[in-house]
């Protein structure tokens, strides 16, 4: 996907958010930033191919075993955006404010077209997560909890 999506949805001179921007760890990285624009919701945002893949997840990614929720894959956001955080104006594409709700580094376990499995090492989530691609669907998966 690249940047060219992202970067096309924005005026850079109007807002805070970053163009593009270097990671400054080898490891990989994840943020999830609680995003009140038009609808709230929470944006989950995994480090793969030097970008941040990224999914808006109405609901928020779930803190139980047991409950799905919807994750609708957005554009692939630059890496520095893990440290965003701050007020997108008005006039700009997800106008709202932006807030860090967890953030760390992820051990990938199988990354393929239609599954993802991944444990978050963040400051509230430390489980193995199952990302699902929906059948028919570009965009839309689901995200829960890896059984034990
Ligand atoms: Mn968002």
């Amino acid at each position: 996907m690249g940047l060219d999506e992202y970067k096309s949805k924005r005026d850079f001179s109007s807002t805070p958010e970053p163009s593009e921007g270097e990671g400054d760890s080898s490891e990989r990285v994840f943020v999830i930033q609680k995003h009140d624009a038009s609808n709230l919701h929470y944006d989950l945002r995994l480090e793969k191919d030097g970008v941040l893949k990224s999914w808006a997840v109405p609901k928020g990614v779930p803190e139980k075993q047991g409950v799905k929720r919807l994750a609708i894959q957005t554009e692939d956001h630059p890496l520095g955006y893990r440290k965003f955080e701050g007020e997108i104006p008005e006039e700009e594409y997800g106008a709202g404010t932006v807030e860090i709700w967890d953030e760390g580094t992820i051990d990938v376990m199988k990354w393929k077209e239609d599954k993802i499995i991944f444990r978050f090492h963040g400051n509230k989530l430390t489980d193995t997560y199952v990302m699902i691609r929906l059948k028919d669907s570009d965009k839309n998966w689901l995200i829960f909890k890896k059984k034990k």
